[in-house]
């Protein structure tokens, strides 16, 4: 960019730097009163059954609305709250608001309906996270089955053992746990030997290159089928097209979630997939 840049031009680029790290400031100091009033909201994507297009559950994704700023994505506050150590609170009340949601889902249609949460490495890094997943099942009332926790390959920069251990002792209270953007880093098989998971979930990279003519559908089939001979469930994330959909039927991918069935959105607007499912029969 500095590439026949006068003076002027990098004096301007100080100014954003400066400029973003301000606003970086001020957002994080407006995010620590976010969730005192009432600014986070939890908005709810459904993964569905690629044979049947039916709803299996929903991911619970956090939304923050600014008073100025409008909807801050998770992309830009997530970071900035793992970094001033509000994480905590905002995994708390996502977890607290998704549980009850899926508990009066269930109770509604009379099913029981899943929901995942997505957990940041910091909080599986803290010593409180079982008591708090704990927590908030009591407090729903959901069984922990139908709850799934959703983690990166961003754990694996804490320690391993300590990380594989409280995967274990939260999946002993029954619930699932996922390994989210599966194949975007740098060492996912190694991470599939070493956490214990049930989960997989393809990254939306894969599938929207499935489209083209490169090699996302031998590497989307030879997941699915690790996925089969571990006994692990696949759902392939970022769906848009019909034609996805088809080629992941052909590879016999069986969840799948993204805009082609639903954009994420607030729990009364999500509430309508659930309608069409409660008339599903022997689902
Ligand atoms: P993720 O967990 O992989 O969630 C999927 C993201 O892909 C969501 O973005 C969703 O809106 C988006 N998406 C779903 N279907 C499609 C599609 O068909 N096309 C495209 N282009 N995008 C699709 P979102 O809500 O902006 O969240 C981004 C990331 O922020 C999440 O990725 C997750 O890593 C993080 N995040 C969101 N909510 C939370 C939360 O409550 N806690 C933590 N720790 N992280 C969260
Ligand atoms: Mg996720
Ligand atoms: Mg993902
Ligand atoms: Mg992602």
């Amino acid at each position: 960019a500095a590439k026949g840049a006068g003076k002027g031009h990098l004096v301007h680029y100080a100014g954003s730097m400066a400029d973003a790290f301000a606003s970086r400031a001020q957002l994080q100091q407006d995010l620590a009163l976010a969730a005192a009033s009432g600014q986070l909201e939890v908005h709810y994507q459904p993964t569905v059954q690629l044979e049947r297009g039916h709803v299996r559950g929903y991911e619970a994704l956090l939304r923050w609305r600014h008073p100025e700023r409008g909807l801050v994505p998770p992309s830009e506050f997530v970071p900035i709250a793992e970094e001033s150590g509000l994480i905590g609170e905002l995994t708390t009340y996502v977890l607290h608001t998704a549980t009850a949601q899926a508990a009066r889902w269930s109770e509604e249609i009379g099913r029981s309906v899943s929901v995942a949460v997505n957990l940041s490495p910091v909080d599986l890094a803290g010593a409180d996270i079982v008591s708090r997943v704990t927590t908030a099942l009591a407090a729903a009332g959901l069984p922990a089955h139908q709850l799934t926790l959703e983690i990166t390959e961003g754990v694996l920069v804490h320690d391993l053992r300590a990380v594989a251990a409280t995967l274990t002792e939260l999946r002993s209270l029954g619930l699932r746990v996922a390994i989210d953007d599966f194949g975007t880093g740098y060492s996912s098989l190694s991470y599939l030997r070493q956490l214990p998971v049930d989960v997989i979930k393809i990254d939306r990279s894969f599938v929207s290159d499935l489209d083209g003519a490169g090699t996302s559908a031998v590497l989307v089939s030879s997941i699915v089928e690790l996925a089969r001979s571990l006994g692990l469930d696949v759902v392939a994330e970022g769906v848009e097209t019909g034609a996805q959909a088809s080629t992941l039927r052909d590879l016999h991918c069986p969840h799948a979630q993204g805009y082609l069935y639903a954009r994420p959105v607030p729990a009364a607007e999500a509430r309508h997939a659930l309608d069409a499912l409660a008339r599903v029969p022997g689902v």
